[in-house]
């Protein structure tokens, strides 16, 4: 029997794009988030509740046949009680581990997938000793909690560090060795409880103040393409995955350094809602719910442009042939992603023309 009744942790776009994809193929999910204005709660029913509330989530779980996640913070201790109770997916050790980039980065290794130089940092005396062990430049960031770039200061010179302390300083930080990577890719991924699994082509990605600012796919190249296929194959079957996983890699003198994982659908496979057969969106339900995994051949190039901070012109944007808007329905706020487009080109000789189209859309975001 198919499981049909999704409970998602956390109703921000990436819910509310589940949950729109779900639609079409009768799932019907249920959002857990702390109010009534986020985007999944405009789309589908919602409890009201903190996302670590453990009665909220209770009542979650036992609504659903299934749960998986928009947020992948919560904590292992809330989710426990959870698997009595239904199929989480994907699994909690997933999830924690994706959590700590230094757990993170230990698995990556045991699984022989390269990453950069990196220490564990937990005050100031140890921030000097690991810019003298790795060197300079690097990054420190904190271990948990961050993204888009938040939580992290780039280490130029020696004479930073007290600055760096200052700005992000306390227990709990990883420093890295600044990479200097001709691109930044991604792979997504997706497992079924059978094993089975599929992927999209790679993703190039191009980030501005560490937020993903477009990306452009299929990025073509099969050698690294292979790699980063085998790579995340090692880390789903080690997790015994079910769902979407994104690993997001730099690409160093031609080799791939895994920067980081997300145990969930990922803002550089958006593209696929419209470039691909089945979106990750689709294929993540498919996967959680048992049902078969779908095609993810492209369909052209495709370029996505994140809309930050402020929305463009709508009318401005749906005069271009090709181009999908996604509007989040959310408050503007500086930096903060409001929505994304797509502009998809079918024919292959029309790769530069998506890019091109793309960049000149980011001038006006
Ligand atoms: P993250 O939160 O780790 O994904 O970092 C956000 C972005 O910051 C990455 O996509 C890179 O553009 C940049 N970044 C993070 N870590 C490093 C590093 N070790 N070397 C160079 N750039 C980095």
């Amino acid at each position: 029997m198919k499981s049909l009744r999704v409970g998602i942790v956390g109703a921000g776009q990436l819910g509310r794009m589940l949950a729109l994809a779900g639609y079409p193929l009768g799932v019907h999910c249920l959002f857990l988030d702390r109010s009534a204005g986020t985007p999944g709660a405009q789309v589908a029913p919602t409890l009201l509740g903190d996302l670590e509330d453990a009665a909220r989530l209770a009542e979650l779980a036992s609504r659903s046949d299934v749960l998986t996640f928009d947020w992948e913070n919560i904590s292992g201790a809330a989710l426990k009680p959870l698997e009595t109770i239904t199929r989480v997916r994907p699994p909690r050790a997933a999830l924690e581990v994706s959590q700590d980039r230094l757990a993170e980065k230990a698995l990556f290794a045991k699984l022989k997938i390269p990453v950069a130089a990196h220490a564990a940092v937990e005050s100031k005396q140890e921030l000097l000793a690991a810019t003298r062990k790795i060197g300079l430049p690097g990054v420190l960031k904190t271990r948990r909690l961050g993204y888009d770039g938040k939580g992290q200061f780039v280490l130029r010179e020696a004479a930073q560090i007290d600055e760096a302390w200052d700005a992000i300083g306390a227990a709990g930080l990883i420093y890295e060795k600044f990479q200097r990577f001709s691109r930044e890719v991604s792979l997504v991924g997706v497992r079924s409880a059978a094993g089975e699994t599929v992927f999209y082509p790679l993703s190039a990605n191009t980030h501005g103040g560490g937020i993903l600012r477009y990306s452009v796919a299929p990025f073509a190249h099969a050698s690294l393409e292979r790699t980063a296929r085998l790579y995340s194959k090692r880390v789903m079957n080690a997790l015994d995955y079910v769902g979407v996983l994104c690993i997001e890699f730099f690409v160093v003198d031609g080799r791939l350094i895994a920067n980081e994982m997300a145990p969930r659908v990922h803002n550089s496979g958006h593209w696929t809602i419209e470039g691909c057969v089945t979106s990750q969106f689709e294929n993540h339900l498919r996967a959680i719910c048992d049902m078969p995994l779908g095609s993810t051949r492209a369909l052209g190039h495709t370029a996505m442009i994140n809309f930050l901070g402020k929305m463009p012109d709508l009318e401005r944007l749906l005069a271009i042939d090709g181009l999908a808007f996604h509007d989040y329905g959310k408050e503007p706020r500086p930096g903060r992603k409001l929505g994304h487009c797509t502009i998809l080109r079918r024919q292959s000789r029309d790769r530069n023309l998506a890019l091109a189209e793309a960049l000149r859309l980011i001038e006006w975001a």
